[in-house]
């Protein structure tokens, strides 16, 4: 069932960061698109989720306000927006949620979003050096500063969190000293967006996926290891989900684990898609015909692409079906498995490095807990070399025909 849905309330942003999936990585059908999300349309939302909460006995949601950058949208239209929410839902628990650049959030923005019990998550990637690269206006000057003072503001204000994309340039260590100089409580990391056809800068094409090429792994153990290692460590919801995990829990989202990934996108013109970030395949592909203005929440079960993408950790290729790590891994997020040729029929960009970092996890809780607990949880090690070798001898063998075609229907080939 989809229960989070992430509101496109502005289609444009102060920004121009260099690796966004929105406007850099290859699709341009934001341009069609109004640049607000209209009081009537989030009415309309609201209305349709009524009828869909009522129907499917679903009292919790998740609202979040995305863009672009959903700062641009006026302050007016959230007061309206989550009145209308509350209001035309009044028997459901919402959770708002505000993801943001941070620039120009003031004093004021966390005063109103305090105000609606919207919780403020902020885009951060690390030391001004760095930050700067990448997080830039469209004139070219980096937004490290206004970001920085959001952070320093919201800390007593309620900011929920930093979000920050993994660079390789960074070391953990920088990384992690520039958060613990900010007081940021908890942090979260994404690897970057990218996809067979169109790698991440950081990674050399000639050998991704081969043995012991795993730069993303390597950076993420060495920054495990500072964080564990600190006795006044922040949140971390990366590694905190991985281990969670290897424990055997059923945890999870649309990158790790086997959970479903309830998450759909409302568009400013009303449009339910999938998660936005699939964009980065090729141009068009979220599109469909389905409109809140005209299609019941319940139209985007019917749409293929986000058949796949809800059910992403089932759908997956046979290599992850096989793989001793695939209830942790999960095959990875959709768009880093994609490739023109096979579609989303592949391991994800980051398969190695799954494995070498999910290893050294699962192997370092072993080596923390005693025998008998070990066996009770039904945890042994495993070993990065040993999972790559029996992977390599797998190349066929997908039990089910149906799901490998699904997986195919997007090759370009
Ligand atoms: S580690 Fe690789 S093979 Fe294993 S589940 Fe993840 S993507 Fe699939």
């Amino acid at each position: 069932m989809v229960t989070s849905f992430v509101l496109k309330v502005a289609s444009r942003c102060n920004l121009n960061c260099s690796y966004c999936y929105m406007y850099n990585l290859g699709d341009k059908t934001y341009l069609k698109q109004p640049k607000f999300m209209s009081i009537h349309t989030i009415k309309t939302f609201a209305e349709k989720l009524s009828r869909y909460s009522t129907e499917n006995g679903l009292k919790a949601f998740q609202i979040v306000f995305h863009g672009g950058e959903p700062l641009l949208f006026p302050k007016e239209f959230y007061k309206e927006s989550v009145r209308i929410f509350t209001e035309t839902l009044n028997d459901s628990y919402f959770d708002f949620v505000i993801q943001t650049n941070g620039v120009g959030l003031d004093e004021d923005w966390y005063a109103l979003f305090d105000e609606l019990n919207i919780r403020v998550g902020i885009s951060m990637d690390g030391p001004k050096e760095y930050h700067d690269k990448y997080r830039v206006f469209h004139n070219g000057k980096g937004s490290y500063d206004e970001v920085r003072h959001a952070i320093q503001i919201g800390l007593d204000k309620g900011m929920h969190g930093v979000l920050s994309v993994v660079n390789l340039n960074i070391t953990p260590r920088e990384l992690y000293q520039e958060f613990k100089n900010l007081n940021i409580p908890s942090f979260n990391l994404l690897l970057p967006d990218g996809h067979f056809d169109k790698l991440p800068d950081d990674i050399l094409p000639e050998k991704i996926n081969t043995h012991g090429y795993t730069p993303f792994a390597d950076w993420l153990i060495e920054l495990f290891q500072i964080w564990k290692n600190d006795p006044d460590r922040p949140n971390m919801r990366f590694f905190k989900t991985l281990i969670q995990l290897v424990a055997g829990e059923e945890v999870g989202d649309q990158m790790v684990g086997l959970k479903k990934n309830g998450v759909a996108v409302v568009e400013t013109n009303g449009n339910l898609e999938v998660a936005d970030s699939i964009r980065a395949c090729y141009e068009g592909i979220t599109r469909n015909n389905i409109n809140i203005h005209t299609h019941e929440i319940a139209a985007i079960l019917e749409d293929p692409l986000f058949d796949v993408y809800i059910n992403s950790h089932q759908m997956v290729n046979a290599k992850c079906l096989h793989c001793p790590i695939y209830e942790i891994c999960g095959g990875g997020f959709l768009l880093n498995r994609y490739s023109n040729e096979k579609g989303f029929d592949n391991p994800t960009i980051y398969c190695h490095d799954m494995i070498k970092l999910v290893s050294y996890i699962q192997n370092d809780l072993i080596d923390s807990l005693p025998e008998e607990v070990c066996e009770e949880m039904q945890l042994t090690r495993v070993s990065y070399d040993d999972i790559v070798q029996e992977l390599e001898n797998i190349n066929e063998g997908f039990p089910q025909q149906e799901i490998k075609e699904k997986l195919l229907a997007y090759s370009l080939a």
